[in-house]
Formats: C-alpha cells, structure tokens, sequence
C-alpha cells in the first residue's frame, strides 16, 4: 500500500471503497482480493453463491470482521484505522464504535434487543452513543417507525411482531443513527414467502429517498428494479459488475449465468 493509496481511499468522493481485501479463516481464504466502489446515493445488489464470502465482505465493510489485506474506506475514513503520516494506526475501541455508528446495518435474523419494546428498540443506539437525549430519541423513533408503517406497534415487543415487522423495526432502528450508508445481509430470507413485500416496500422507499444502500438479497427480480449496479461474487472474487440490465439480462461469465439459471 503506497501513500498515494491511501491517500485516494481518504479523498475518494465514493461512499464505499474496497480495496485488494482478502480475508482468511484459518486457512480457508474467503475474499480473494476485492475492489468495489460504491457512489453516494447508488444502490449496489450484490448476488452470488452461498458461501461466496458475500456477508463477510459487508462484515469487512462494517468492521465486524478485519481483512488480513486491503483496506475499506466508507465517506473517505478508514475502517478501523488511522493515518500518521506514513503510518497507520488501529482505532480504539471507542472510535471504531462511532465509525460503525455511521454505517447501519440490517441482518438476515432481525437482531432485535427481545426485552425492549419496538420503540425503545429504535431509540436505544441514539441514546446509547449520546447522540440524543431520551425523549429526542423516542420522538426520532416514533416518526421512523412512521415511515415504516408501524407506529402502531410502538409500545409492542418483538416477539409480538410478524418478521416482516420485525424486520421494517430492524430498518427503522439502523435509520436512527443516520447513517450515511445502510447495508443489508439478506433481509428477507428468513421472511415468509407473503412478508417479503412489505420489507422490500421499505427498502424501495429508502432507495428512492438517495440513501447510499448496499443489499444481499437472492431477490433477482428486486435487484432488477432497484440495483444501480448488481455485483456477482464467486469463491471470494467479483466475476462480473454491472447494471443489472447487463448482469442480469446478459451475462458475460458462465459462472454467473449458471447461477442466475439456479435462482431464477
Ligand atoms: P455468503 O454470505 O456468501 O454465504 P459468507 O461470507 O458467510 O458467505 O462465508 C464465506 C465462507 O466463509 C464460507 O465458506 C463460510 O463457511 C466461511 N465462514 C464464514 N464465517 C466464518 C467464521 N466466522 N469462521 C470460519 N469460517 C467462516
Ligand atoms: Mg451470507
């Protein structure tokens, strides 16, 4: 990594750079050299196998996982590090956390605190991280839950709720941090067939609104309308990039046209 790198990863006015990251467990090497840029205000889709290292690239992003090699910017700050001169430094604890506090993330399983109400689920990072005080967060918490159609359920708790609502609580709660760029591992596969929509619905209305997204989904169909650009990974590596009218509809690489044909 030159100086003239990193420096480009700090100014880059992309709200996502990923650069040459490989990942290992123990021996299994899971991303094999990954570059992505995300623009503010894009959609990217990305689709790919299981086990195609497509959660640990957003885990890489968010700094729950750590790459042996490459580096992550997300706003043009460094994931997990920090510049001295020409030398980089790990970041506290502390600071890692404010830096992940910029970035929402929305899992497969909902993730929900179960012995906290809906709202105070969407209320207790706000809080948590000093951002608000109580009642700023719960007001925050009640138009967010607004948005995603469940004021109603506000003094529920989650295990009351459908997963499709507990997933539109899960979106509401990453929103209320503001992120700059919300990423999404599967949202709606552990969903019922007939809850998918009405978390999809968010998510569009999300798009719609220029937030920076980044979303795993084997929803092909999803990925056509809302993908600014869908990205195909396989064994750790980016096969193939595009919009999704070239990706989806005419894809240049076998592997990924052999995988659309399972998905489809
Ligand atoms: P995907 O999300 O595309 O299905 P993952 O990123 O979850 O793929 O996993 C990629 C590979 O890394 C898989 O082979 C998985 O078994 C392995 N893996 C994921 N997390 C761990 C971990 N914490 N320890 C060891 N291996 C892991
Ligand atoms: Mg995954």
């Amino acid at each position: 990594m030159t100086i003239e790198t990193l420096e480009s990863l700090e100014t880059a006015s992309a709200a996502v750079e990923v650069h040459d990251v490989h990942k290992w467990y123990g021996t299994h090497r899971v991303l094999n050299g990954i570059d992505l840029t995300v623009r503010p205000g894009e959609v990217t889709v990305i689709i790919g196998p299981s086990g195609s290292g497509k959660s640990t690239l957003l885990r890489v992003v968010n700094h729950l996982e750590k790459p042996e090699i490459g580096y992550v910017s997300v706003n043009g700050e460094l994931i997990g590090l920090r510049r001295q001169g020409d030398r980089l430094k790990e970041l506290s604890e502390r600071a890692i956390l404010t830096q992940r506090s910029r970035i929402g993330f929305v899992f497969q399983n909902f993730n929900l605190f179960p012995h906290l109400t809906v709202l105070d689920n969407v209320a207790a990072a706000p809080v948590a991280t000093g951002k608000l005080g109580k009642a700023a967060a719960q007001e925050l918490a009640r138009e967010l839950l607004e948005r995603v159609g469940l004021a109603d359920k506000a003094t529920a708790y989650p295990r009351q709720l459908s997963g499709g609502q507990q997933q539109r609580v899960a979106i509401a709660r990453a929103l209320a941090l503001r992120p700059g760029i919300i990423l999404f591992d599967e949202p709606t596969s552990a969903l019922d067939p007939e809850l998918v929509g009405e978390v999809l619905a968010v998510i569009r209305d999300l798009a719609r609104s220029g937030t920076t997204l980044v979303i795993v989904t084997h929803e092909i169909g999803f990925a056509r309308e809302i993908a600014d650009r869908v990205v195909f990974i396989d064994g750790g590596k980016i096969v193939e990039q595009g919009p999704p009218a070239e990706v989806l509809d005419k894809p240049q690489h076998e592997r990924t046209r052999d995988f659309l044909s399972k998905v489809l």
